[in-house]
């Protein structure tokens, strides 16, 4: 008689979204309300966590830029672990796994362990943000391409292709950006943007205490250390809040 093995059930690299349930895809609340163990990093809300089963392992495997974090192959090895053992494994990361999410890495080890896996896209910080701003992240006549950046990376500050950023009309969604703010204004006058290129700092987009930070490229790292950020935050570069320029230079009196 053949021994019969049962076939292991795909990893699901699932995007959780900027954190409210509402921004969730179908497939993403079906896949979290169907899994055995949900291994979700920091970003993740209660209310998506809250959708798995009651029985359902759920397992914090954080990380923060500079901060407290899970190894990656102890991340890696729960996620191979469970799925090997024959557990449905939801991989849940905030926003769209896809985009600054370290995937790759945890890929490679559900590969390297024989796992087949499927990715679900989720909504991107830089869409929520926009949405929040009312503003879109291209536009006819002002920008035709979108850079997606990352304030740091593991090395340190990021280094990008600041004279093609300072340019005038150009627009980038900046993840990890707050620790970086003064690295990337420093960065961007250097190469000729203009001082009054309008930012904006997005604090917990799409969530009920998100926060909007309309300045400019000059006053990016003081505006921002008022503010005290403590949420994970989006910054734009080259977008300012619809119809906001009478607000933005109002605040800037009240700062002066
Ligand atoms: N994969 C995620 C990004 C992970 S990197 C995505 O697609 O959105 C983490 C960074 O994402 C944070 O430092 C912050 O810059 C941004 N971010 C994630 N959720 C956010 C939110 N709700 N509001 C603003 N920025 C957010």
């Amino acid at each position: 008689m053949p021994v019969i093995t049962p076939l292991p059930h795909p990893v699901a690299f699932v995007g959780a979204g900027p954190g409210n349930a509402d921004l969730l895809t179908l497939k993403a609340a079906r896949l979290i309300a169907a899994a055995d163990v949900v291994i979700h990093d920091r970003l993740v809300s209660a209310d998506i966590l809250g959708l798995a089963r009651e029985g359902t392992q759920r397992v914090a495997a954080g990380k923060e830029g500079f901060g407290p974090s899970t190894p990656q192959a102890a991340i890696n090895a729960l996620i191979t672990g469970h799925a090997l053992a024959g557990a449905r494994v939801v991989r849940l990361k905030g926003g769209d796994p896809v985009v600054f999410g370290r995937l790759d890495e945890e890929i490679e080890a559900v590969e390297a362990a024989g796992l087949p896996f499927e990715i679900v896209p989720g909504v991107t910080a830089a869409s929520a943000a926009a949405a929040a701003i009312g503003q879109s992240l291209t536009k006819r006549g002002r920008n035709a391409a979108l850079r997606f950046l990352t304030g740091h990376d593991m090395a340190g500050f990021a280094e990008h292709d600041w004279r093609a950023l300072a340019r005038p009309g150009e627009v980038a969604a900046i993840y990890m950006g707050k620790k970086s703010a003064r690295f990337i204004q420093g960065r961007l006058l250097m190469h000729g943007a203009d001082h009054a290129t309008p930012v904006t700092v997005i604090e917990n987009a799409a969530r009920p205490d998100q926060r909007v930070i309309a300045t400019t490229l000059g006053h990016l790292p003081a505006d921002l250390e008022t503010a005290a950020l403590t949420g994970p935050a989006l910054t734009f570069l080259g977008l300012a809040p619809r119809a906001a320029q009478a607000r933005l230079s109002q605040t800037r009196q009240e700062l002066a």
